[in-house]
């Protein structure tokens, strides 16, 4: 039987995992946090994305545990409607989007997984092309190594060398998911320099991201100063920072990669953030991990690494880049720049926003 060794139990190498034990590896994720799981928040699961998991076998499950998209757009701080995106008919064309709690996703790729295939608790320190892992408990070789292990990868680290380097986008975000609120859909607001998006979640809590212009490591103000921050905007959002714990608050500058020359080396692959880690702008980092998984297991059977390396390298840098654009003008914060980009999304026809997707959506493996 063919072996392959995962680094990363995140969902990209969680979700590697199951597609090739699907198609007949034996699989091991070497995971270096104690256990498995993640406190995480919100994700946003496109269309592209349930393809992946239909492919999975999850696409059932994941609908059971997540909200269907509702109406949604883009609001002023004053909480008028700049843009309406039309999620109807983005769910006629391409399938369904919807809100899931991370935790929920990791779980369910988690228990589709032989329990004997996951190990916690191993850090990897250094890989070789041929398939060799050197880690905290040892060494061990796989036919396969898959790099999930994230944005700071020791895999690519190993592989490609410590010249690429994450770039800082210019923002930073906090991540929360509040008390239980009723919120019936879900919106995003820009303001200048600064954003604040919301989701409700299947238990009834929601969730809630806040993106702010900063110099990289700058200090976090914490829940007080987002809630200071966003006082005077629309609806529910003071309400919604009222309903959130301290605790329940995740903070992270937010990073990219620059684009990869290759995805493979040798008898190594790297998926997810490992390979394209994106700007969240369009919620698709995930999405693409999820795809990464389906495509490697497929062209394992085919053209080989190479095969994946064609169909995943354009198509993920291609949407980082998008991600990247969209993220640059949502930051503006010039008024006379803001006060143009807010009367372009107010004039511009329901449909832009179903067709610039298009090419992201229409995925089909
Ligand atoms: C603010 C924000 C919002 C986002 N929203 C969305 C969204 O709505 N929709 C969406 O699709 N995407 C979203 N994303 C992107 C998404 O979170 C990531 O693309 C995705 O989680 C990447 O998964 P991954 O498994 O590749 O990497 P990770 O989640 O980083 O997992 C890597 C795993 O590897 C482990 N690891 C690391 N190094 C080692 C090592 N040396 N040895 C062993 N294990 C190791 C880590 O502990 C971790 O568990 C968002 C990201 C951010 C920052």
């Amino acid at each position: 039987m063919r072996t392959a060794i995962i680094v990363g139990g995140g969902i990209g190498g969680l979700a590697a995992a199951l597609a090739l034990h699907r198609a007949g590896w034996q699989v091991d994720v070497l995971e270096r946090a104690p256990e498995f799981g993640e406190v995480g928040a919100g994700l946003s699961l496109w269309p592209n994305a349930f393809r992946a998991l239909e492919v999975l076998g999850l696409d059932g499950s994941v609908r059971q545990r997540s909200v269907l998209a509702g109406q949604a757009g883009i609001r002023d701080p004053k909480g008028r409607w700049l843009s309406h995106s039309d999620t109807a008919d983005i769910e006629r064309r391409y399938g369904p989007t919807a809100m899931i709690h991370r935790a929920e996703l990791l779980d369910l790729l988690r228990s589709a997984l032989p329990a004997a295939a996951l190990h916690s608790g191993i850090t990897v320190h250094r890989v070789q092309a041929d398939g060799t892992l050197h880690h905290s408990d040892g060494t061990c070789r796989g036919d396969l190594l898959v790099g999930a292990d994230g944005i700071r990868s020791v895999v690519r680290a190993s592989l490609w060398g410590n010249g690429i380097t994450p770039r800082y986008a210019g923002y930073t975000a906090w991540r929360m998911v509040t008390d239980p609120v009723a919120v019936s859909e879900g919106s995003e607001t820009w303001g200048r320099g600064a954003r604040f998006g919301y989701a409700p979640l299947a238990d009834g809590r929601v969730y809630c991201f806040a993106v702010a212009n900063a110099p990289q490591g700058a200090a976090d103000p914490g829940l007080a100063g987002l809630r200071r921050r966003f006082a005077a905007w629309h609806d529910p959002i003071p309400a919604l920072l009222a309903a959130t714990a301290s605790d329940a608050v995740l903070r992270h500058d937010l990073y990219e990669l620059p684009p990869l020359p290759t995805y493979f080396k040798g008898n190594a692959a790297l998926v997810g953030d490992a390979a394209h880690a994106m700007t969240p702008n369009l919620g698709q980092g995930a999405c693409q991990a999820l795809e990464d998984a389906v495509v490697l297991a497929r062209s394992l059977d085919g053209g080989g690494l190479s095969a994946y390396d064609r169909l995943r390298r354009p198509r993920t840098q291609m949407i980082a880049a998008r991600s990247r654009r969209i993220g640059a003008v949502a930051q503006w914060a010039s008024p006379a720049a803001v006060a143009l980009r807010d009367t372009a999304l107010r004039c511009a026809p329901r449909r832009t926003f179903t067709r610039s997707l298009a090419p992201v959506l229409s995925w089909t493996g």
